[in-house]
């Protein structure tokens, strides 16, 4: 129940009850004297068997609209069903995941993982067996208003014969009419399974099936039948095609399907129109250039063609919008949440690399300029390649579609293998002539150990991309300076990265200045035009790079930074309930030496915690060296020398442990940091009931947005006057 609730958007807005899904969250947060939990769960339960009066369930199974504007002046309306119907109807849906799957497949995929993908590849295999073949044919089809005019008994029927264990609560929400509220009108919902309902997708493939059964049974030649929602393909022997659009025009409208004609399309390999006759519009695709599930098909100039129109081109636009924010931060994480890698992964997943490599390239080209236009400057080609990186090995996250398309491309294709078997009833694979290509592009890009030799059926593209990134790692490292080197190294610790993917909110805002300074010492890319004198201590040479900025001494910064560092994870501790003391007196007999910036009482076998924190930049000339080649070099030996060594025994022979919790300038951790941070997220989650992963990169997201600012904020105070 708490996973299900949990799954629902954050900020997802209420339905008729006026509840929203984060209202119950904080409700489990606070424990009454029963549990919130509990009571939920005995609701659900109660909803769910259909004991609800019908009295209440215009509302419970009503929703509130909003108008969304369509490209042609229509209204799209959104529905917002009430949270505790969504709910019931999630955990439903869990409950017959695996007997829906079982009952659809191999006809219909929606629920299957990898489904979608494989009826983009079965169309592909089949245009490349047929092509020029004048017997046979595919279809597309596409209903009207297909989800609002499905027949509500017809699938109130299938249910309570196929799954009787979910039919009182889809009896409940669909045998009488709901409410939907539309600013101050209320419509009569009355056909059609409801969006925003979690079961609707499966009600409405339901009533669906029946038809593919029928097309099944009486054209069992057919050599494609799938379909993905209201999205069918059909291929075959054209006359089997035909038979089964016959089937379709004609059995459909008792169901509530009916034939958007404009919509669907037939697609002809031999390029033939002349060989029948079917209703004049209907689109004709004269070859094997189509598109189905928003992915080209056909030849390599199609493709390119086909994602130029229908990405390349949005992109500029997109970007815009972004830029019109004002707030660097915000923009940056539009980009790579939203417009990056994520935007084509879906191409490139399921198009061979060969056949959209010039789209992929001019998009990566797109996503970088938008890169340097919020960074405020040309990037150079080390920056490019840290910036395409993964967060985990130093980089920003904007991994660039072209090196990782081989890698996209075969893990979906053999993660929906069976699947694509299981449509074409048949091995694919034998005439997949892309995939000798693609291992031998991935092999280009990684390691030794790493590469792919036939027979291998690699799934993960995960593992592949990070191959991918790690070979990357090391020709980009072994390209550069000792600085550089000694950079990247420390932007790759466990952790550093936290304040690229950080929210802005509350203290986590990066002014556009700080973000700004912090991305360009990130990447390297100097942020004055000179070196010149520091300002602060007026002795020592400002780099353009700032890096002399995090060492200098004067001005009280680095105080002002341990402090900020220290009350972060005093903060944090006082989350955890561990009554830490800051700056605790007197723990060394006979001196007034603090080695504790955080005391924690109690921490482990009835001994006290001493932390002692500081911050080190692995730049600084007496480790730089070492840094360029350990990653994590500068704050163990900080840890080591300049704290372990003068207070650990002395502490200890107190009766109490000793943790020196050294940060690099960068956001790496000193070896024992990330354990306690571990114990301590762990403590939070219990205490908030929040999960420990929300709670760890909360934690995380804090401590090295305050990093960073403090180390902009030094970089900015030092700028030269005529700046
Ligand atoms: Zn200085």
């Amino acid at each position: 129940m708490l996973k299900k609730l949990r799954s629902f958007n954050k900020g997802s807005a209420a339905g008729p009850t006026g509840i929203r899904p984060s209202y119950i969250v904080s409700a489990i947060q606070v424990q009454n004297q029963t549990s919130t939990l509990e009571i939920l769960t005995d609701f659900v339960n109660h909803l769910a068997k259909g004991l609800v009066p019908s009295d209440v369930q215009p509302f419970i199974a009503g929703a509130f609209l909003v108008g969304i504007g369509k490209k042609d002046g229509g209204i799209r309306p959104i529905a917002i069903g009430d949270v505790f119907r969504r709910l019931t109807g999630k955990c439903l849906a869990f409950t017959i995941l695996n007997d829906a799957n079982n009952y659809f497949l191999p006809s219909q995929c929606v629920s299957a993982p990898g489904g979608a993908e494989a009826v983009v590849h079965s169309w592909r295999s089949l245009l490349m067996e047929f092509e020029g073949n004048a017997d046979f044919a595919g279809m597309k089809i596409d209903f009207v208003n297909a989800f609002n005019e499905v027949q509500r008994s017809v699938f109130l029927k299938e249910c309570h014969d196929k799954f009787p264990q979910i039919f009182k609560w889809v009896n409940f929400c669909y045998s009488q009419h709901s409410l939907l509220f539309f600013g101050s009108h209320i419509i009569s919902s009355q056909s059609g399974v409801q969006q925003g309902d979690p079961l609707g997708p499966f009600l409405f493939c339901l009533v669906l099936q029946i038809l593919i059964t029928k097309i099944n049974k009486e054209l069992p030649s057919l050599s494609l039948n799938s379909w993905y929602m209201d999205d069918g393909s059909l291929f075959g022997n054209i006359c089997d095609v035909l038979k089964a659009w016959d089937i379709i025009k004609l059995s459909g409208p008792e169901l509530g399907l009916f034939v958007n004609a404009p919509k669907c399309e037939l697609i002809l390999p031999s390029g033939n129109l002349d060989c029948f006759t079917i209703e004049a519009d209907i689109k004709r695709i004269q070859g094997c250039n189509m598109d189905i599930l928003g992915s080209p098909v056909g030849s390599k100039a199609h493709c390119e063609d086909w994602v130029a129109q229908k990405l390349l081109r949005k992109v500029p636009a997109l970007f815009d919008g972004f830029n019109s924010l004002d707030h660097l931060q915000s923009s940056f994480l539009l980009l790579l949440f939203c417009a990056s890698f994520c935007k084509i992964v879906w191409n490139i997943r399921t198009v061979p690399p060969d056949s959209i490599s010039d789209a992929c390239h001019k998009f990566d080209v797109l996503v970088i300029q938008e890169l340097e236009f919020l960074i405020g400057c040309g990037l150079p080609s080390h920056s490019v390649l840290q910036a395409q990186l993964s967060t985990k090995l130093g980089g920003l996250g904007l991994r660039a579609s072209k090196q990782h398309s081989a890698a996209a491309y075969v893990s979906s294709i053999f993660s929906s293998k069976e699947l694509i078997d299981r449509f074409l009833n048949k091995d694919s694979l034998i005439l997949n002539s892309h995939i000798p290509d693609s291992f031998a592009a991935f092999n280009s890009l990684v390691h030794s150990d790493s590469k792919l030799t036939p027979g291998m059926t690699p799934t993960d593209q995960r593992m592949l991309s990070l191959a991918i990134d790690k070979q990357s790692l090391n020709s980009t490292l072994a390209d550069l300076n000792v600085l550089d080197k000694a950079r990247l190294m420390s932007c790759s610790m466990p952790h550093a990265n936290s304040w690229i993917r950080a929210l802005p909110i509350a203290n986590n805002k990066l002014s556009n200045l700080e973000w700004s300074i912090i991305a360009k010492r990130w990447l390297g890319i100097a942020i004055f035009e000179d070196d010149h004198l520091c300002s602060a201590c007026g002795k020592q040479v400002m780099d353009v790079f700032g890096h002399h900025a995090v060492v200098c001494d004067c001005s009280g910064d680095r105080i002002k930074r341990h402090n900020a560092i220290r009350d972060c994870l005093f903060d944090s501790c006082v989350a955890a309930c561990w009554a830490p003391v800051k700056e605790s007196p007197f723990l060394l007999a006979g001196s007034s030496e603090r080695p504790a910036d955080i005391f924690i009482p109690n921490f482990s076998h009835g001994k006290g915690l001493v932390i002692d924190t500081a911050v080190t930049c692995p730049l600084q000339r007496t480790s730089l060296h070492d840094s360029s080649r350990v990653a994590g070099f500068s704050c163990n030996k900080y840890a080591d020398e300049v704290k372990s060594k003068p207070f650990r025994a002395r502490v200890e022979s107190e009766g109490f442990d000793y943790l020196p919790f050294v940060v690099e300038s960068f956001g790496g951790f000193s070896e024992g940091a990330i354990p306690f941070l571990n114990k301590m997220t762990s403590s939070i989650s219990t205490r908030f009931s929040v999960e420990k992963a929300v709670c760890s990169k909360s934690l995380y997201d804090k401590l090295s947005i305050c990093l960073m600012k403090h180390v902009a904020r030094s970089i900015s105070s030092r700028f030269p006057e005529n700046f």
